[in-house]
């Protein structure tokens, strides 16, 4: 995924993909998480269209 440095700075980030995923299951809408090529860490995102839907019981 691409991510731009903008949006990079203005997205919380997570230091851990757990961390990541914790948060996006307590969240009202469905977000994924993915790892930022620019700070590599991770951030999470809603446009869900076409990747692997998240289960809270995600391995
Ligand atoms: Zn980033």
């Amino acid at each position: 995924m691409r991510t731009t440095l903008g949006i990079c700075q203005k997205k919380a980030r997570y230091q851990t993909e757990q961390e990541a995923t914790a948060v996006a299951l307590r969240a009202d809408v469905p977000l994924r998480p993915y790892r930022c090529e620019l700070c590599r860490k991770y951030h999470l995102t809603s446009r869900t269209k076409g990747m692997r839907v998240l289960k809270s019981s995600a391995s």
